[in-house]
């Protein structure tokens, strides 16, 4: 097969055998296709050569020095190492080798190049080893290129993966652009073929920044068309439940022992009061972490039940299932309140899961609670009357859909009530756009009785006094999370790096403190035995990657410490943060910054001065500009491929408008300039439909 026919396999494209190609696939692509919509990560740009005296440490940087008389060649052990000193008027950098004895005659005395590399400061001043060299001229021509840098796994080099763009990118037909001319004319936008070249292989900053909102736009117009279809199916639903009151609610409610705040109660009554209406509920319900979201979900849940209908609940990670699985079981037993609650997770055995479905689906299970495994095949309710959706901004449109399309596909033909529940961040004006097809209720307000979490954020020279803190912490009895952050984009070294930076979090600690370990690659039953050691209390400190980042509720851990803070945007932070600061203990939030750059530091003093996530999240937004996209991406808030919702919000808005622009004036795609969008949303249709019946 070609590589320019659709469809064709990666194979396709020359130096790729198999092997290679199954190295892709650990990046999820397969086909030509999809490595053409595998937008960089970040641009490398060749700076102008700094000075000497301007370097930074730890900075890859480009300095222009010529050659002292020193250069000297030595062995240790088989390697040979080539040493020399450039200099400039401001200062010297020592410059060093390793067996490459070609260097020996380029590097003359008083000769001058620009070298990059990555500066380290000595005691006696900056060196650089293995630097790239270039012919001052030659560096000149380089500079104001970009230079693409791709999402790696182990094994694959942004480099291989930059030829194989190029080669997929000559190979691909020109394509007709999706967008009708009158978007793109209103809207600014770069043709298609020009972005999809251009995001990968930029002419120069310019087209780059066009590029890329042409293909946010894309991004986001897409969703808001996929999010208005689905308000169209869910206008006109009528409700097929009846439940007036409830005295399970009232009983629960009764004992429960703290008072539900203003804006839960408030919220609770908007979800009963659609639960008991005439048409389907379809609500959004949006607060801060902490905020106290699951008791409304767990009350609506128990209305739903005791009315002789069944309810589900669905968690992003298994490890927030079980907890929900936990607190519910508890809460009932409590309450003497004699309903069944199912657990249904994917690391079940064929088995369990097979008897689960039976109860399921015979209503032995009133309420089931459990991760995405609630949504494929294989399990048929009885009457579903509602589904909650926990930390839905983990999940994409598709979900979303395929949710949707189960409770459709309930034999009684009844559609169930959804509850979507999201602690993202975001403004209301941004959330009325991505969840256009649902109802919002805010809660807006924090338990009083909450003590409002320290924080510090500060340099790798205080983690000694840093362990000191978890010691003592941990000796009145509290517990701690220690977030590390992943250097490369993949799920392996992400398990060495957390290993690693286990042990030196137990060489720093008494023997008589429990640390453990948690991340992405470990087994689902590791991961709940860890989690459940942990919320037992059997483990003091907790180190982890963010996998603990959502929903995850131990009242008892006080302190969460967080490696490399730099790296992570800002609302991904507060929902770490958010781990804490949940029982009645004073808690603290420790932000390592190992950057030591004036720009990072200012945007994690914003999570110094505030607990309000929507505070930070509008903060953020002022910092970073529209236009800065080499910066960190707010990871954790709804996975957009490209766009972010927040430094994009202008190309958001405009996308929203359009869209509704298009569905006014042709709400069936009906007209000729309208065909290609019509059969990109059909394909898109088609492929959720194949999803849902994995
Ligand atoms: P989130 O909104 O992040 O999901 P949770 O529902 O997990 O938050 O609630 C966090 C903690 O606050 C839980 O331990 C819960 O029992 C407690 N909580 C919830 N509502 C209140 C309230 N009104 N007063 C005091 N504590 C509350
Ligand atoms: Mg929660």
């Amino acid at each position: 097969m070609s590589a320019s026919e659709p469809g064709a396999p990666l194979t396709a494209l020359k130096g790729i055998g198999e092997k290679t190609a199954a190295l892709f696939g650990k990046l999820n692509l397969a086909t030509v296709e999809d490595l053409l919509s595998f937008y960089p990560r970040a641009y490398e740009a060749y700076e102008p050569p700094a000075y000497a005296g301007q370097l930074e440490e730890g900075k890859v940087q480009a300095v222009r020095l010529q050659i002292g008389g020193d250069v000297t060649v030595t062995w240790v052990k088989k390697m040979q190492i080539i040493r020399a000193t450039g200099r400039d008027m401001t200062g010297a950098v020592k410059l060093c080798w390793f067996n490459m004895p070609y260097l020996k005659t380029t590097l003359k005395p008083g000769s001058v190049y620009v070298f990059r590399g990555k500066a380290v400061r000595g005691r006696s001043g900056y060196s650089m080893d293995q630097p790239q060299m270039y012919a001052p001229d030659s560096y000149e021509a380089l500079q104001g290129q970009l230079r693409p840098v791709y999402p790696m796994t182990k094994g694959l080099t942004s480099k291989t993966i930059g030829q194989a763009v190029s080669q997929a990118l000559k190979a691909m037909p020109v394509r007709k652009d999706p967008l009708p001319g009158w978007v793109r004319e209103k809207y600014r936008l770069a043709e298609y073929n020009f972005a999809l070249r251009q995001i990968h292989f930029p002419d120069d900053e310019n087209s780059l920044v066009l590029a890329r909102r042409r293909l946010v736009f894309d991004e986001f117009f897409f969703f808001i068309l996929r999010v208005q279809q689905l308000k169209e199916n869910r206008v006109k639903k009528l409700n097929s439940f009846s439940m007036t009151g409830s005295e399970y609610v009232e009983r629960v409610l009764d004992r429960l022992s703290y008072q539900l705040t203003g804006a839960q109660q408030r919220t609770l009554r908007e979800v009963f009061t659609d639960m008991e209406g005439e048409g389907v509920m379809n609500r959004l319900i949006q607060g801060d972490v902490g905020s106290g979201k699951t008791i409304i979900a767990f009350l609506a849940l128990l209305k739903a039940a005791e009315h002789g209908y069944q309810g589900a609940v669905m968690a992003p990670t298994e490890v927030l299932a079980k907890q929900h699985d936990q607190a519910f079981r508890e809460l009932l037993a409590g309450n003497e309140i004699p309903l069944r609650v199912e657990l249904l997770t994917g690391s079940m055995t064929a088995k369990e899961k097979r008897l689960a479905y039976e109860r399921i689906k015979n209503h032995e299970a009133d309420i089931v609670v459990g991760t995405h495994a609630l949504i494929q095949q294989g399990v048929e309710y009885a009457d579903l009357a509602l589904v909650v959706t926990d930390e839905q901004h983990r999940f994409g449109v598709h979900q979303r859909e395929s949710l949707g399309e189960k409770g459709k596909g309930q034999e009684n033909g009844k559609d169930p009530h959804t509850l979507v529940m999201s602690a993202t961040p975001i403004p209301r004006t941004l959330a009325i756009i991505l969840y256009g097809d649902l109802d919002i209720s805010v809660i807006d307000e924090l338990p009083s009785a909450r003590l409002p979490i320290k924080n510090c954020v500060v340099g790798p020279d205080k983690l000694p006094n840093t362990y000191e803190f978890l010691r003592k912490q941990a000796e009145q009895g509290r517990q701690a999370y220690v977030i590390c952050a992943m250097v490369e984009e993949s799920e392996a070294m992400e398990a060495e790096n957390v290993t690693d930076y286990v042990k030196t979090v137990r060489n720093h600690l008494p023997e008589g403190i429990t640390v453990a370990c948690l991340h992405g690659k470990m087994k689902p039953k590791e991961k709940n035995q860890i989690m459940e050691d942990f919320a037992a209390g059997n483990i003091q400190v907790l180190v982890s990657t963010t996998v603990v980042e959502v929903g995850i509720n131990v009242p008892n851990a006080t302190v969460m410490v967080i490696e490399n803070a730099e790296r992570f945007g800002l609302a991904q932070l507060h929902q770490l943060r958010g781990r804490v600061g949940r029982g009645s203990h004073q808690s603290y939030c420790i932000f390592i910054n190992r950057s030591g750059s004036k720009a990072s530091e200012k945007r994690l003093d914003i999570l110094n001065h505030s607990n309000d996530g929507f505070f930070i999240a509008s903060e953020d937004l002022k910092l970073r500009g529209p236009g800065d996209f080499f910066g960190v991406r707010q990871s954790g808030v709804m996975e957009f491929q490209i766009g972010d919702i927040f430094s994009d919000s202008n190309v958001l808005k405009d996308a929203s408008e359009a869209a509704a622009l298009l569905l006014t004036e042709d709400p069936g795609l009906e007209q000729p300039e309208h065909g290609e969008l019509r059969r990109m949303m059909e394909l898109d249709r088609e492929r959720i439909r194949q999803d849902i019946s994995l």
